[in-house]
């Protein structure tokens, strides 16, 4: 059945690449674009193609951007005294979509001497009072908040967490909306 099809087989294995596609959902996809909708696949192409050249890190938060500086970033009608910190840029949208956080993100998601500088002087050119780590409950995460509470005691800043509704061990992304906005409006103070 491969053999003529390689170049079929290779779209369909790169399909299966990314997250959430198995096996049978790669064979329709692929199937599907070349067979059913041709525009379809070149569109597809193009966006893919067009995000990867354009779309990079802010470099002062780490989240997506198109431009330098990200929108948040920009956006002086946001709280700069607070700062919710997040391990991934993906979790930003999710707490966007809650409307419960109105001030500024920041992205780690190594923990390294880097992080923590950059951390740092975001921090001191925001004048951040308030760190909120949406940071879902786990060891490892307890132990990833402790250690950058620990680096920044020295500066004046309340920290909390997000608190009830956000179960331990679970990714951002699969909490739903509402338990998330919960979660936000009784951070917990740490
Ligand atoms: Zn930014």
């Amino acid at each position: 059945m491969k053999k003529g099809l390689e170049k079929f087989y290779e779209l369909v294995e790169a399909f299966e690449s990314l997250p959430t596609i198995g096996k049978k959902s790669a064979l329709r996809l692929a199937y599907h674009v070349v067979m059913n909708d041709n525009y379809c696949g070149i569109k597809i192409a193009h966006s893919i193609e067009n995000a990867l050249r354009n779309i990079t890190k802010c470099s002062k938060c780490g989240s997506m951007s198109e431009h330098e500086i990200c929108e948040v970033c920009l956006d002086d009608t946001r709280d700069n005294e607070k700062l919710c910190i997040v391990q991934s840029a993906k979790d930003i949208f999710i707490i966007e979509d809650s409307k419960q956080f109105d001030g500024k993100y920041f992205v780690i998601e190594e923990l390294d001497q880097e992080a923590i500088d950059s951390l740092t002087k975001f921090i001191n050119e925001n004048g951040v009072r308030m760190v909120l780590f949406a940071i879902t409950p786990s060891i490892a995460n307890d132990a990833f908040i402790l250690y950058i509470e620990d680096r920044l005691k020295n500066l004046d800043i309340n920290f909390s967490k997000i608190a009830q509704g956000v179960p331990t061990g679970v990714s951002l992304e699969n909490v739903d909306i509402l338990s998330l906005s919960k979660a936000i409006q009784s951070r917990v103070e740490i």
